[in-house]
């Protein structure tokens, strides 16, 4: 027998993280700790409201599965059990720590692989005035960051871009409009964009309504974040999209985030690893992506004012191993 513990964990940031949809002060987790022959294996996630999950009903979810976990459920049962989405990602990272540790191995030993020592991360800027970027970005390049993810919403694009590409003109650019932008005009910011040498844009258009990408050759590659989930999403993408963003709460864990990184490069697109605001244990679950990304964004833990611990070690723009 297993024993399963499931709790909520709420995370203060130091300073709040702010995008299209809105602004967050504290990162609310759930946690799920599966316990057998004395080796524990620990799992956290993040419920996100725009996919229709809250604390309540991802902790609901992983307790309605709790007599299968606690008799043994391995993750390819798991995955007829529960959708893909953050309760099903907190059980399967438990699950693959779990199995690393009864089998005396780690994740990416199971996996033959060697992580590198050093990870370069985007660090993000969020939304505020053109000169509070500018100023956020300079000092996150002065700081050591040489990738920086902008965040936008439908205002003032020129203005922010053009003061943050003025302020760091030698870090590489990501945008991230969380879907707040509109097919009118898009081909123009797309373009004003590429002038300004970024290199790529994040799911400009609702994931509802993102016909509009098929309409103009795209002057710098746009990525599927909302748009893309699990290895279902991929065949919608194709003439959209040229890169897909994985993170572990959307696909509901590591062993679908990483069939979807390999579908997808197979189909054509290059891959982003992303994540929700979280602690370094949902980072450390998502490490075995890294080699395969063009860009990794995973400075989730350094927005918390403390982390959870073991805490990974991350300096401005890079990850430490
Ligand atoms: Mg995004």
């Amino acid at each position: 027998m297993r024993n399963v513990r499931v709790f909520e964990e709420a995370w203060p940031l130091h300073t709040p993280f702010v995008i299209a949809r809105g602004s967050r002060s504290e990162a609310k987790v759930v946690v799920v700790e599966l316990e057998q022959d004395g080796v524990k294996g620990v799992g956290e996630c993040t419920p996100y409201p725009r996919y229709g999950e809250s604390i309540a009903s991802v902790m609901a979810q992983i307790v309605s599965i709790g007599e299968q976990l606690e008799r043994g459920l391995t993750r390819d049962a798991l995955a007829e059990l529960l959708p893909a989405g953050a309760a099903r990602n907190a059980v399967d990272c438990a699950l693959w720590e779990l199995e690393a540790g009864l089998a005396n191995a780690t994740i990416p030993a199971m996996l033959h692989q060697t992580l590198a020592k050093t990870i370069t991360t985007a660090q993000t800027v969020v939304i505020g005035t053109p000169e509070q970027m500018a100023a956020s970005a300079k000092a996150l390049f002065e700081g050591g960051a040489r990738l920086l993810k902008v965040k936008l919403d439908d205002r003032l694009i020129a203005e922010r871009m053009v003061a943050i590409r003025a302020a760091a003109p030698e870090a590489t650019l990501i945008v991230d409009a969380n879907e707040s932008w509109h097919g009118e005009g898009l081909a123009a910011r797309c373009q004003l964009l590429a002038d300004l040498n970024v290199a790529m844009l994040e799911q400009p258009l609702p994931a509802t309504d993102d016909s509009a990408l098929e309409n103009f050759i795209h002057p710098l590659p746009i990525c599927a974040d909302e748009s893309c989930h699990t290895r279902e999403s991929l065949p919608a993408l194709h003439g959209r999209y040229d890169m897909v963003n994985i993170k572990l709460d959307k696909t509901g864990g590591l062993t679908e985030a990483l069939a979807l990184a390999q579908e997808a490069r197979a189909q054509g697109f290059a891959l982003m690893l992303g994540c929700m605001l979280c602690t370094s244990r949902a980072i450390s679950a998502a490490l075995p992506l890294t080699p395969q990304v063009t860009f990794a964004d995973l400075d989730g833990p350094t927005w918390l004012a403390v982390d959870a611990e073991p805490a990974l070690h991350f300096t401005t723009g890079q990850l430490h191993l």
